[in-house]
């Protein structure tokens, strides 16, 4: 199985792998698997209990969650529909019935 990446320096084929790095002999660039695995394929996000979240997942809310700036908590056991997976400290953009669109961490939740 050759799935050696080309070196992202100088496109060299000859690349090799040593312990968790990938090194390229003919310009002696080093890089991690890990970053390279990073750029490729899209951060997976998990709910509470290590379930992979995708956009359009619905997902249920396992703890009372204050909601940021009004005096509103969703409660634990909301179900949450059509979620949509994004960047940053709060990963869930969504929309809840009575409160309207917020975000949640994906820690506090579990997919339905
Ligand atoms: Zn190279």
């Amino acid at each position: 199985m050759s799935s050696l990446p080309k070196c992202p320096q100088c496109s060299s084929e000859y690349t090799y792998e040593d312990g968790n790095m990938f090194v390229c002999p003919e310009c002696a660039h080093e890089w991690s698997k890990d970053a390279a695995d990073s750029t490729e394929q899209q951060k997976v996000i998990r709910d509470a209990f290590g379930n992979e979240l995708k956009d359009g997942d619905a997902v249920t809310v396992i703890k009372d969650l204050k909601v940021k700036g009004s005096s509103l908590v969703v409660k634990m056991g909301t179900k949450v529909k059509s979620i949509r997976l994004v960047d940053g400290d709060h990963d869930i953009d969504c929309k809840i019935d009575g409160i309207g669109a917020m975000q949640l961490k994906s820690e506090f939740v579990k997919k339905a």
